[in-house]
C-alpha cells in the first residue's frame, strides 16, 4: 500500500497535475487499486432540504439571496418529506443520503433541533447520512455525532489565496475551525471544491495541499466543476475541459489514497467516456438524481445504464465504517447552549460579486 503522507506541497502537487497524461493516469488507478476495489462506486443522493436565501455570497451559488436567480426557495423539508426520499434513493440504489441546507451556519433551535431528527431517522433505514448546513460549533457537531450522522460536509471550494476572490462573508479559517470541530467527533469529514471558478492550476495545487495536510485526511473528497448559473458573479466562467476534470481526480486520488473521491457538480457536461476516465483516474462516488442542489444532474437511469456498460457495482453503506449508534433525543446528553458562535466576517469587495448584486437590485 502507498503510505499516507501530510506533507505534500504545492510544488509536488503541481508535479503531478502536469505530469504525461498516460504517466498520471497509470500512477493514479495503481493507487486506486491498491486502495479501493476498482468496479466499485458509491451512490450518494443529495437532498436540499432548506432552498435558497441564504446571507452569504459564495460567487458559483445560486442560492445567494443577493444574486437573481430563477431558484424556487423553499424552508425547512419536515422529517416525513426526508423520509420519503430517503427511501426512495435508497431503493434506487443510493446508499448515502447528504442533506444540504442553505445556511451560514447551524444555530441552535426548532430547526436544528427537525434536522437532528432527519439525521436519527435516515441512519435507522441503514444509509449513511451526512450534512452540509454551514459552519457548526464543536456541541453542534457533538450532537448530530449522537443522533447517528456519519459525515458532514464542508467544501474547502479552493485554494486560501482564491477563496478570496469568491467569498467575502467568511474566511477560510472558519472553514478549517469547521472541520477541526466535526474531527473532534467520530463524525468523518466530507471537504473538496470546485474547479473552473477561473482559479490557477496552482489554486487547484493549494487546495489539495489544504486538504491532504489535514491528519487524518478527509474519508471523502467531492471535486466539482462548476456549473454557471445565470445572474451568478460566476455566470460567465467557461467549463472545464474533461481533460482538467481527469487531472484534477487522479491528482487527489495519488494525493489521498484511501479517500472517497466523489464526481460531482458538472457531470451532464460529461460524456460517459469521460466519466470512465474519472473512474479509471480513482473517482469512486458519485451524486444520483436530477438536481444537484440546485443544479442539473444526469438521470439515475442514465447511471444505472453507465454502471452496467462498465460493470461498475454500487457501493454498500459502511463499508469503510461502521454504523453509528443512533441516540433518541430524550435520552440525549447535550444540551442545546445556544451559542453565538463569532465566526469571522471579511466583508472585503470583490468586484464580481458587487457587480452581480446590483444586477440583482437593478431587476427586482
Ligand atoms: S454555497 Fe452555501 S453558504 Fe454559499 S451562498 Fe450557497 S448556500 Fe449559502
Amino acid at each position: 500500500m502507498s503510505e499516507i503522507r501530510h506533507n505534500w506541497t504545492k510544488e509536488q502537487i503541481l508535479d503531478i497535475y502536469n505530469k504525461p497524461l498516460m504517466d498520471l493516469l497509470y500512477e493514479a488507478a495503481t493507487t486506486h487499486r491498491l486502495h479501493h476495489d476498482p468496479n466499485t462506486v458509491q451512490v450518494s443522493t443529495l437532498l436540499s432540504i432548506k432552498t435558497g436565501g441564504c446571507p452569504e455570497d459564495c460567487g458559483y451559488c445560486p442560492q445567494a439571496a443577493r444574486y437573481h436567480t430563477d431558484i424556487e426557495g423553499n424552508d425547512l423539508m419536515n422529517v416525513q418529506q426526508v423520509k420519503a426520499q430517503a427511501l426512495r434513493a435508497k431503493s434506487s440504489g443510493s446508499s448515502r443520503v447528504c442533506m444540504g441546507a442553505a445556511w451560514r451556519n447551524v444555530k441552535d433551535g426548532e430547526e436544528f433541533d427537525q434536522v437532528l431528527e432527519m439525521v436519527r431517522t435516515i441512519n435507522k433505514l441503514d444509509m449513511e447520512v451526512c450534512c452540509t448546513l454551514g459552519m457548526i460549533t464543536e456541541n453542534q457537531a457533538e450532537r448530530l455525532a449522537e443522533a447517528g450522522l456519519y459525515a458532514y460536509n464542508h467544501n474547502l471550494d479552493s485554494s486560501e489565496e482564491y477563496y478570496k476572490e469568491v467569498i467575502s462573508t467568511r474566511g477560510y479559517e472558519d472553514r478549517l475551525n469547521t472541520i477541526d470541530n466535526v474531527r473532534k467527533t467520530n463524525v468523518t469529514v466530507c471537504s473538496g471544491g470546485i474547479i473552473g471558478m477561473g482559479e490557477k492550476i496552482e489554486d487547484r495545487a493549494g487546495m489539495l495541499v489544504a486538504l491532504s495536510t489535514l491528519d487524518p485526511q478527509p474519508e471523502s473528497t467531492p471535486i466539482n466543476a462548476l456549473v454557471a448559473v445565470e445572474g451568478t458573479p460566476l455566470e460567465e466562467q467557461q467549463p472545464v475541459s474533461i481533460w482538467e476534470m481527469v487531472r484534477m481526480v487522479a491528482t487527489t486520488r495519488i494525493v489521498m489514497p484511501e479517500t472517497q473521491v466523489r464526481l460531482s457538480a458538472g457531470r451532464t457536461q460529461m460524456s460517459r467516456e469521460g466519466q470512465a476516465m474519472c473512474f479509471f483516474a480513482g473517482a469512486n462516488s458519485i451524486f444520483a438524481g436530477d438536481k444537484l442542489l440546485t443544479t442539473p444532474n444526469p438521470d439515475v437511469n442514465e447511471d444505472m445504464k453507465m454502471f452496467e456498460l462498465l460493470g461498475l457495482n454500487p457501493q454498500k453503506p459502511f463499508t469503510k465504517k461502521t454504523q453509528p449508534q443512533t441516540v433518541e433525543a430524550s435520552d440525549s446528553q447535550y444540551e442545546s447552549l445556544g451559542e453565538k458562535p463569532k465566526w469571522s466576517r471579511p466583508e472585503h469587495t470583490i468586484q464580481r460579486n458587487e457587480d452581480a448584486k446590483q444586477k440583482a437590485k437593478a431587476v427586482k
